[in-house]
């Protein structure tokens, strides 16, 4: 009889065998439903063998294909390996990454073509102006024969990589081949589909989004999967959509740590792509104005193609002034000084829009006593609750515990209670008192909640129904608003002294694209930071839009202290309800990782169990213990051999996950 291996989506460590009743279609790559303990679940099947080395009466039948999806292409499943084997991760849970929905009731969509934008004959794809930094970056970025090459497009805000990137979808599309474009953020699908409804008209596009139903979600994968899609934009997911005729991987703002899966398997969707490109044979195009330490150091080795635009794309549009303010001054209202306050009157005055960016929603991070010194803390999490005057509650944003303001200090009875610093909620309800008569709006994941919201925001900012944006990092990133000319920055300075060695390399990159929002038309943009510290050489560097010197600095860090890239790390997170608990798995591991490291020539080191930066979250206490190696195979060899002795040492008790190349470690 034959037996299939599969891969069934459960935190196991290894492939599962099930015998093949007769009739049943199958091979590598299948699709199936297996009994799974209690479950029935779908899983993948990686090969056919002849035997197992379970007792036939232990083995299980595969129950039945799944129909309605195709075979899954070996360069699929490859890249599932790849995941499992480099991240460390379970290898059914990564092949469960493969799939798209089959759990919901059928969409009315689902299967059907017409989700796919009408079939027409491919024509005008030269439509696309391209200044000559673009097409020179756009020459470069497709070697000729096409095969694998990685570049990076070091563009400014406003310097027009999407239109590199649609250009070079275009030329593969004009082969008969299929682009993949991720993009970091859901919110910008929309935006972007129409841009490239005009630039490429006629391409059939499909996007792919956790946010899509299930049912349009598995007609997009299959309209991908059929070849029928020319263009498949999507986030992070996407890098797994079957595309038998891929010709093209363009990754926008290849830097954001969206791109990074931070739950169930972990993994970095951008060097996902560059491996799958690989396995292609095709090129990979990496775009950003701030490219990752570990693209700029590739680049700068020769590795990747250094591609620049150093010049915004629109005629007449520079990039903005930054002038850096103090946070307070005499004139300070509302935690607006003086100066920012001016800039904005001038811009009601001259009827164009202004956009303050802080990056924390709710009205006030924290709720204080003045009198006995009590804070409002969330009783799950090692974290302050925060104020949410509208809905007069207190909010946990790490597990969403909601209680109501108290009328008085729980401890000493005081009735004075302070909310302490400033979120967009705050800011807002300033903006209206100090500037009566102008229009603000609120762009954060509070208010943007309800379906469609965002959209409508969208619209009335572009037609000019808004004078004041206030808006958290959703509104940093790719939109373009032709009278926006201000940009205010507030409440930054604490990522600047953060214990997490990447926080002053994701803040430059944040504040370098809030600050591109303004003067992306034809008037002139400036953006004003808010700061105590207007000496950090962050904000030197930001002052003249100099990534590469900020970068320079940052990598001779980096090279002093063995970090990424020049070093690689790993990161065993665990967490239990019980402190101890945690403490004595983290401390067995390490000992053991000690043990391991030692025996293989001290390639690796092993740090000493820490406290996790939210040290309980949800009830559970968290912490964690840091890998550092010199070498990447020598880390991957010794992460190999102590996850199995952690599944080996790991009580039920304990949750615990390693991940490869942690995206924060303070
Ligand atoms: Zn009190
Ligand atoms: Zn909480």
């Amino acid at each position: 009889v034959a037996i299939a291996r599969i891969a069934v989506p459960v935190a196991a460590n290894r492939l599962f065998d099930y015998w093949l009743p007769a009739g049943l279609q199958v091979e590598s790559g299948s699709v199936v439903r297996v009994a799974f303990g209690r479950r029935r679940v779908h899983g993948v099947v990686t090969e056919i063998v002849r035997s197992s080395e379970l007792s036939p009466d232990r083995i299980l039948p595969v129950q039945e294909v799944v129909e309605a999806l195709p075979v899954l292409p070996g360069d699929l499943r490859a890249l599932a390996q790849f995941v499992a084997a480099y991240y460390q991760q379970p290898i059914g849970q990564c092949f469960a990454q493969l799939l798209p929905p089959l759990g919901a009731k059928r969409g009315r969509s689902e299967g059907r073509r017409a989700d796919v934008v009408a079939v027409e004959a491919v024509k005008g794809l030269e439509v696309i102006e391209l200044n000559t930094d673009q097409r020179r970056a756009l020459d470069a970025a497709l070697p000729r024969p096409p095969s694998f090459a990685v570049s990076l497009l070091q563009g400014v805000t406003g310097s027009g990589k999407t239109e590199v990137y649609l250009a070079a979808a275009a030329r593969v599309i004009r082969e008969d081949r299929q682009a993949l474009f991720l993009v970091p953020e859901i919110h910008l699908t929309p935006q972007l589909e129409q841009r490239i409804a005009a630039a490429l008209p006629g391409v059939r596009v499909v996007t792919l989004h956790s946010a899509l139903g299930a049912g349009k979600r598995l007609g997009h994968w299959l309209a991908a999967a059929r070849g029928e899609a020319q263009l498949v934009v999507g986030t992070r997911l996407a890098v797994f959509a079957p595309l038998p005729r891929l010709g093209l991987i363009a990754v926008d703002e290849e830097h954001d740590t969206s791109f990074r899966q931070q739950d169930g398997v972990r993994y970095n969707a951008r060097d996902v792509a560059i491996y799958r490109a690989r396995l292609r044979d095709v090129p990979v195009l990496l775009g950003s104005a701030t490219p990752s330490l570990e693209s700029y150091a590739q680049a700068q080795r020769g590795r990747y193609r250094w591609l620049r635009l150093s010049q915004r794309a629109k005629a007449r549009a520079a990039l903005p002034s930054v002038q850096l303010v103090p946070n307070r001054d005499p004139g300070s209202l509302e935690g607006l000084g003086s100066s920012l306050r001016a800039a904005i009157a001038e811009r009601l005055a001259r009827r164009e829009q202004s956009l303050l960016f802080v990056n924390r929603r709710g009205f006030a991070p924290s709720l204080l006593c003045v009198a006995c010194g009590w804070k409002a803390m969330c009783p799950r999490c090692a974290a302050r609750l925060v104020v949410h005057r509208e809905a007069a509650a207190l909010r946990c944003h790490h597990c969403g515990h909601n209680e109501r303001i108290p009328a008085g200090c729980p401890d000493c009875g005081n009735r004075d209670l302070f909310p302490l610093g400033f979120g967009t909620q705050r800011l807002e309800r300033a903006l209206g008192q100090l500037f009566p008569g102008a229009r603000v709006m609120r762009v954060d994941r509070d208010s943007t909640r309800r379906r469609g919201a965002f959209a409508a925001m969208f619209r009335a900012i572009t037609s000019g129904d808004v004078d004041i944006l206030v808006g958290t990092q959703m509104l940093a990133k790719g939109h373009d608003f032709a009278r926006l000319t201000l940009v205010g920055i507030l409440g930054c300075d604490n990522a600047l002294y953060s214990a997490d060695f990447r926080a002053t390399e994701r803040l430059f990159a944040l504040l370098e694209q809030v600050a591109g929002r303004a003067g992306r038309g034809a008037l002139p943009g400036e953006v004003l930071v808010q700061t105590d510290f207007p000496e950090h050489p962050l904000f030197a560097a930001l002052v003249d839009h100099d990534y590469d010197r900020f970068a320079e600095a940052l990598l001779a860090e980096r090279r002093s202290l063995g970090l990424p890239p020049f070093g690689h790390l790993a990161l065993l997170a665990a967490e239990a309800t019980s402190r101890a608990a945690v403490n004595s798995f983290l401390e067995r591991a390490a000992a053991r990782g000690n043990a391991l490291a030692t025996a293989h020539g001290k390639h690796c080191e092993v740090f000493p169990p820490v406290a996790a930066a939210l040290a309980r979250r949800a009830g559970m206490e968290r912490g964690q213990v840091l890998v550092q190696a010199s070498e990447r195979r020598a880390l991957q060899n010794f992460l190999a051999r102590w996850r199995e002795d952690l599944e080996r040492l790991g009580p039920r008790t304990v949750r615990w996950s390693l991940e490869v190349d942690p995206p924060a470690v303070g």
